[in-house]
């Protein structure tokens, strides 16, 4: 099968034009410059990469933002503390604190400190609940591309027998509800599988959408596919190659040569769900702006 490619770098990059067109056109009326402020905790390198995408990212579109960085020795207090000051900050619209924190240090009470009004990361329970009664709110950012990346390219979810693998509450079971939420791009039948279904081949191989969020590199093998399927990557592992000129290269949760010829469309990785994922950021920064 000739398949396509579901091109989250190049769909990324025209979202990101029709936001700074957008900015520009708040500044001309007078408005304000729309602000994201990220706090970094200690200097994981994944964490550092991940935040210097989203810095980067605000830049292109004409974003102000600001980068908080602690020592992994602050206390749990020291940073709510500082989470509690940004809250209250008239000129921050939007706020992300980038996980994993430090064991020391209670993601749970983290994610519940940020306002719900500028967890534009979409972690607040306040959000993942008024996003499962469909009502408006911060939707976490990788589940908002993936439905963003469906949209546009037209790919048809009403009816479709979806199949998410992974039920982590950033990425499997948010996609999840959203796919199968009365909307445009939902309606679909969705089967959610995790590390304790049986029979997952069997039931991958139904589906007209697989949705791979695992985080095993290259999980999803050919003998799971339908012909003809809709197969979106989200995992990202960095593999050693001696081809690149660092060293490594990124992989996804799917063996992609062997998949992709079985495919209608595929995400490739790098280059699918993860520049999405930024971009739903700015989306929801925006949005957190103009609300203002
Ligand atoms: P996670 O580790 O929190 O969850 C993995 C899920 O996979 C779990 O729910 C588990 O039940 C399921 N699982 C594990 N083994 C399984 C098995 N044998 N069969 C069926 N299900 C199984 O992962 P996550 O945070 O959702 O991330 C998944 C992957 O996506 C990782 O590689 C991560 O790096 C990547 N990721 C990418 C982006 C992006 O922007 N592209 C964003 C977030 C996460």
């Amino acid at each position: 099968m000739n398949y396509k490619l579901l091109d989250g770098k190049e769909t990324s990059k025209q979202i990101k034009e029709e936001i700074a067109e957008e900015v520009k056109q708040i500044i001309s009326k007078g408005g304000k410059r729309p602000h994201l402020a990220a706090i970094l905790v200690g200097n994981d390198g994944a964490s550092e990469t991940y935040v210097a995408h989203k810095v980067k990212a605000c830049e292109q579109v004409g974003f102000k933002s600001s980068l908080i960085r602690f020592e992994d020795t602050i206390t749990e207090d020291e940073l709510i503390s500082k989470i509690k000051e940004i809250n209250l900050d008239e000129d921050i619209d939007g706020l992300i604190v980038q996980l994993p924190v430090p064991k020391h240090i209670s993601e749970e009470k983290i994610i519940e400190t940020v306002s719900p009004e500028k967890d534009v990361d979409g972690f607040h329970p306040i959000n993942i609940g008024r996003m499962t009664l469909g009502m408006n709110a911060f939707v976490s950012a990788t589940p908002q591309g993936i439905i963003d990346l469906i949209q546009r390219y037209n790919i048809k979810t009403s009816g479709k027998h979806c199949v998410v693998i992974g039920r982590s509450n950033i990425v499997g079971k948010p996609v999840s509800i959203l796919l199968s939420q009365k909307s445009n791009t939902g309606n679909a039948t969705v089967t959610l599988c995790h590390s304790r279904t049986t029979n997952l081949k069997e039931i991958c191989k139904q589906a007209d959408i697989v949705i791979a969020a695992i985080g095993k590199q290259g999980f999803v093998t050919e003998d799971m596919i339908k012909e003809g399927a809709v197969v979106i990557d989200v995992g990202i592992h960095r593999v050693k190659s001696d081809k690149t000129k660092t060293g490594w290269k990124l992989k996804g949760d799917v063996d992609f040569e062997k998949v992709a010829p079985k495919c209608t469309y595929i995400t490739p990785v790098p280059g699918g769900v993860g520049p999405m994922t930024i971009v739903s950021l700015l989306k929801n920064t925006l949005i957190a702006a103009k609300k203002k």
